[in-house]
């Protein structure tokens, strides 16, 4: 397994690349405090060997995995927790309580996911979904407070992704894992001036005045850095978080504009292409307007598809 798939961030923490289509798109969480380990995300039921191995790298054992912490049940992040519970025999899955059932019995995910991504793209990024045991899975409520030996975590719940979703503050690194929450914002895409970050709306759970108050909610802990899937560790929060309320309004803004367009889910992921696109030219960052349009494919394509799901239920 290539080391670079596997980055030490200090405190305790490594950046693990789970290889959703290709490097440096989404990551998981490897924590450690004095020999106790546990998995923030976990990528997809493909990543468990380079799960495994970023134990081996840091000298710890599947057995010395007490938490598995998946922010929320979409696949990017929670595909592979019946792989790694399964692999790791003495973890506890720690779950939103509104995920607890779909990592139970995982029938009604494959579902959804398989309605949103189709058969093909299915098979190819997230394979299969084993159940977790209910005796293992431990629903957390909001506020809750792990001793994760002696190193205090601290779940909150954040509505605006989705409605199962939580963030975890580290008071160690005085930093926030936020999942999907805090935006997302990818190395590839920060050469220029400033970065870019975009709210993912995956269907079905958008919702912007919810997340309007989650990112203010997180600021409010005065995180000093946050430790996103999508992707790595970004340092200034909240001048971030400034940008991501911005994208939120603007993303909820187009897509109320285009309602009344024929094919709106079209016309709504081609205006936010081309406003990602005008971002970043003015950033010079280094990519010329087909690659950045590329590299943001599938994504513009899911945060139409939500924003389309969004106003089709307020209608
Ligand atoms: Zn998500």
């Amino acid at each position: 397994m290539s080391a670079n798939l596997v980055t030490d961030l200090g405190n305790g923490i490594s950046c693990i690349d789970t290889l959703l289509h290709e490097p440096g798109i989404a990551a998981c969480y490897l924590i450690e405090q004095d020999g106790v380990a546990g998995f923030i995300d976990t990528g997809t039921s493909k990543s468990l060997p380079i799960l495994m191995d970023a134990l081996q790298r840091r000298k710890l054992t599947p057995e010395q995995v007490a938490y598995v912490m998946p922010t929320h049940v979409h696949l990017d992040h929670a595909g592979g927790v019946g792989e790694v519970m399964a692999a790791c025999p003495n973890a506890t899955l720690l779950i939103h309580p509104r995920g607890a059932r779909h990592m139970i019995d995982p029938a009604k995910l494959e579902q959804g996911s398989l309605a949103v991504y189709g058969e093909e793209k299915f098979a190819q990024l997230f394979g299969r979904l084993l159940p977790v045991p209910e005796e293992r899975v431990q629903s957390v409520e909001d506020g809750f407070e792990l001793d994760f030996n002696g190193r205090c975590l601290t779940f909150f719940h954040t509505e605006g992704h989705a409605r199962h979703h939580y963030c975890i503050h580290d008071r160690i690194s005085h930093g926030l894992f936020t999942g999907d929450t805090f935006g997302a914002s990818y190395p590839r895409l920060n050469q220029g001036r400033n970065r870019f970050i975009f709210p993912p709306t995956t269907p079905i759970q958008f919702d912007p005045e919810a997340w309007l108050l989650t990112v203010d909610r997180l600021l409010a802990l005065k995180p000093e850095r946050i430790f996103v899937t999508h992707f790595g560790v970004h340092e200034e929060p909240e001048k971030l978080g400034l940008q991501l309320k911005q994208q939120i309004k603007d993303y909820a803004e187009t897509a109320d504009d285009l309602a009344n367009m024929p094919e709106r889910a079209r016309a709504i992921e081609n205006s936010l292409t081309l406003q990602s696109v005008n971002f970043l030219l003015d950033q010079q960052c280094g990519l010329d307007p087909d690659e950045i349009a590329a590299y943001l494919r599938m994504d513009m394509a899911l945060n139409a598809q939500g924003l389309e799901h969004w106003l089709t239920q307020r209608q």
